[in-house]
């Protein structure tokens, strides 16, 4: 009998645009446990949103298998899904852009409950009351529209819209980045509450490690579609093995303090390549300080270098 709530088996996903295949992610695979968090990070580019998307089946799989409490659902039709969308959540970057300006905060929250056959007409409007006070938010948010709530109480709007309807797995889709520095610490600690109070699963998709180390219990790094390292949240910090984790970890070391300026990827030289024509062998080699001749000939295999952790780079033992 499994015990993990998401399996994601050797997935594979292109996008076809203007006669080019764009490879948006290659043969990826993971296991994420009830109450766990798997952090996905790299790049914008590197293909983390489409993995959280693959992994909720909110995009069709052309290779491999997604396994949601040991059940296979990599071909089930929409149809098919919908009994299972009450489980599988998702809190976006841009909480405005998901709700709906004329639609008020309780309705909008009251929407996933009346789809999924949740509650008579009074248990909804209590079970709103009750989600919007877990985050933070006081019940009169609930006659208000998007335009009159701050970025943060919007994204607060955000979580308690996907944990309404009694979620088991919740992708975060850089659900901080586009927040004030002070806000995020804010929405960062609630996300931890409430897993810890629910049990809840996460997928925390970022470009900043160090707010995924926070979060994390595993972190897989993405680079142009591949996974190059993965491992254990403390193992990856203490022995970053792959040197694109080794300069994201330059480049971003901690989570930003209140009132100072929002960290970059400014030490990663050059421009991650177009992936509709990725380079040959190793995908990193261009930008890569220690490439060699091999890495430009042939693709590294992940391979283990520690208990659970994975790096796909040559000269990483
Ligand atoms: Fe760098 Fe080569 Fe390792 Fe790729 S395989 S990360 S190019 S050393």
């Amino acid at each position: 009998m499994a015990t993990e709530l998401l399996q994601v088996e050797d997935v594979s996903k292109r996008f076809r645009v203007r006669g080019r295949t764009l490879h948006a992610v290659e043969k990826v695979s993971f296991k994420l446990s009830p109450g766990k968090t798997l952090g996905l990070v790299g790049e914008s580019g590197s293909g983390k949103s489409t993995l959280g998307r693959l992994a909720l089946r909110l995009l069709g799989v052309d290779e491999g298998r997604v396994l949601f409490q040991g059940r296979d659902i990599t071909q089930l039709s929409n149809k098919q899904l919908r009994p299972l969308r009450k489980d599988m959540q998702m809190i976006f970057q841009d909480p405005q852009a998901s709700l709906n300006a004329r639609m008020t905060v309780g309705r909008a929250i009251e929407e996933g409950l009346i789809i999924h056959g949740i509650g008579s007409k009074s248990d909804r409007k209590e079970r709103v009351y009750r989600v919007l006070e877990r985050v933070g938010l006081p019940f009169e948010a609930s006659y208000a529209y998007p335009h009159e709530l701050s970025g943060g109480q919007l994204q607060r709007v955000g979580i308690a819209r996907a944990l309404a309807v009694g979620p088991k797995l919740v992708v975060c889709d850089e659900p901080v980045s586009a927040l004030d520095v002070s806000i995020q610490i804010q929405v960062i600690n609630l996300l931890q509450e409430l897993q810890q109070e629910l049990g809840l699963a996460y997928i925390f998709i970022a470009h900043n490690l160090a707010v995924v180390e926070y979060l994390s219990d595993e972190i897989a790094v993405l680079y142009l579609g591949n996974v190059v390292e993965q491992a254990p949240a403390e193992e990856l910090f203490k022995k970053p093995s792959h040197p694109y984790t080794q300069t994201l970890m330059k480049s971003v070391l901690k989570i930003p303090e209140p009132g100072s300026e929002e960290q970059s990827l400014s030490h990663i030289q050059g421009e991650i390549p177009s992936p509709f024509s990725p380079p040959s062998g190793c995908s990193f080699h261009p930008r890569c300080p220690f490439a060699e001749d091999i890495c430009k000939r042939k693709k590294p295999e992940p391979h283990m270098v520690g208990t659970g952790h994975l790096v796909a780079c040559h000269l990483a033992n």
